[in-house]
């Protein structure tokens, strides 16, 4: 899960992660009442978003009335920002942040993250931070120093110091430094975070050091033990789709192909998405509707399979296991009844009583295929998508 960069900043300062003073807000009115509480001579006028790039896509202004604070607020508030990491649909600025303005002398990059390779997260520095971190990263990736988080005995001192000159600091500025890796480490375990990255951490004219910008994600499964977390969820800044399939237990993510999935079992529905990819199709999403899907659940995944326009035909791959094959049969043939579905159908069944789901489906009055291996299945479906959008174009 995501969060603001405002929010990210409150988490982070609980773990002693020095951040300047601002105040979110959600109006022209409030960014110039804002201005004037903050009391400093420049303020930034920041767009709340979940993606980054905003610097260089007009979503990072320094105002410095309240007057310009309001002007600002005006234009980035309802604005669509298109950034980098948005695509090209960008995502509508409905939050602000308005925080006290600061003498940079320095941008670096600090970031923990998981990295498969070494087991463990990694907390990555770089003495050139700021908004063209990911062209360092391709260039020359050797320009970022890591060190490997110990599970158990988190970030060592010699670790710290090796980081701290990585990122070309010394003396008091050095030790501020180290303090701020040290809670980022501390907030990255604790939090259960997926990426936590301070873009630009900033060395001040003034030697303080500062987290100017910060990103959190978290590890969704995780999330039941941070109820202060969800509190920060923002539906407006989730997938509809994703957001109704989560209320029903549906693992579902949006894809941008046009065959609809629905699999029980995460990683049966990968395997899925790499057959249908191999067989020349794209898929439409992932969906694992869970080992124990019940009719309701198989009725209201179609449902949100089939609100995704894109979707050319639909393939069933499910494994009886907890489920037995015939009420499985039973679901898909209702819930394809309930939803008027339009587009072809493959589905496969395996597992306990799959005579007898087969039967039910083969005799049922729903037009829809079977097929008893994923490769058939698949090959069967990417077929009768492809007839259908040439029949279409003619
Ligand atoms: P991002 O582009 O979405 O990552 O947004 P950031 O919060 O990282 O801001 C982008 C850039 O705006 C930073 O790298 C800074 O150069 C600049 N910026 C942000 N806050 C301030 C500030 O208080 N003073 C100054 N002078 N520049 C700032
Ligand atoms: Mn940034």
């Amino acid at each position: 899960m995501k969060i603001h960069e405002y929010q990210s900043k409150q988490v982070l300062a609980r773990f002693g992660v020095p951040v300047p003073d601002g105040i979110p807000c959600t109006s022209a009115d409030q960014a110039a009442a804002a201005f004037t509480k903050l009391g400093a001579q420049v303020a930034v006028v920041k767009a709340q978003i979940h993606a980054g790039g905003r610097g260089k896509a007009g979503g990072v202004k320094l105002v410095r009335s309240a007057e310009e604070a309001r002007t600002v607020a005006k234009g980035l508030l309802g604005k669509t920002l298109v950034t980098h990491q948005t695509g090209p649909a960008g995502r509508v600025v409905k939050q602000l942040y308005v925080e006290r303005g600061s003498d940079i002398a320095r941008e670096l990059y600090l970031a923990v993250a998981v990295d498969r390779v070494s087991l463990a997260p990694v907390m990555m520095a770089a003495a050139e931070g700021g908004m063209d971190i990911e062209e360092l990263a391709v260039k020359r990736p050797s320009a970022i120093h890591k060190e490997r988080i110990h599970p158990i005995k988190g970030i060592l001192p010699y670790q710290l110091r090796r980081l701290a000159k990585a990122l070309e600091l010394s003396g008091e500025t050095a030790r501020r430094g180290m303090k701020v890796m040290q809670s980022l480490a501390q907030a990255f375990v604790a939090m259960d975070c997926s990426i936590a990255e301070i873009n630009p951490l900033i060395v001040t004219k003034s030697g303080d050091v500062l987290a100017l910008d910060a990103k959190l994600n978290f590890d969704s499964n995780a999330l039941y033990r941070h109820e202060d977390v969800l509190a920060f969820r923002d539906l407006d800044e989730e997938d509809e789709e994703e957001i109704e399939a989560s209320k029903f237990g549906l693992n579902y993510i949006a894809l941008d192909g046009e065959i609809g999935c629905m699999v029980n079992g995460a990683g049966l529905a990968m395997a899925t998405m790499d057959v249908i990819q191999l067989k020349g199709g794209r898929p439409a999403n992932f969906l694992d509707v869970g080992g124990g899907a019940n009719k309701e659940q198989v009725t209201n995944a179609f449902k949100i399979i089939l609100a995704d326009k894109n979707v050319k035909g639909v393939l069933v791959n499910i494994f009886g296991g907890i489920m037995k094959c015939d009420t499985i049969a039973e679901g898909v043939i209702a819930a394809a009844r309930e939803v008027h579905l339009a587009v072809p159908l493959v589905v496969r069944l395996e597992g306990t009583n799959v005579e007898i789901g087969r039967r039910l489906l083969q005799e049922s009055d729903v037009r829809l295929e079977t097929a008893s291996s994923l490769d058939e299945a698949a090959e069967k479906v990417v077929a009768l998508v492809e007839k259908a959008s040439k029949k279409g174009s003619h």
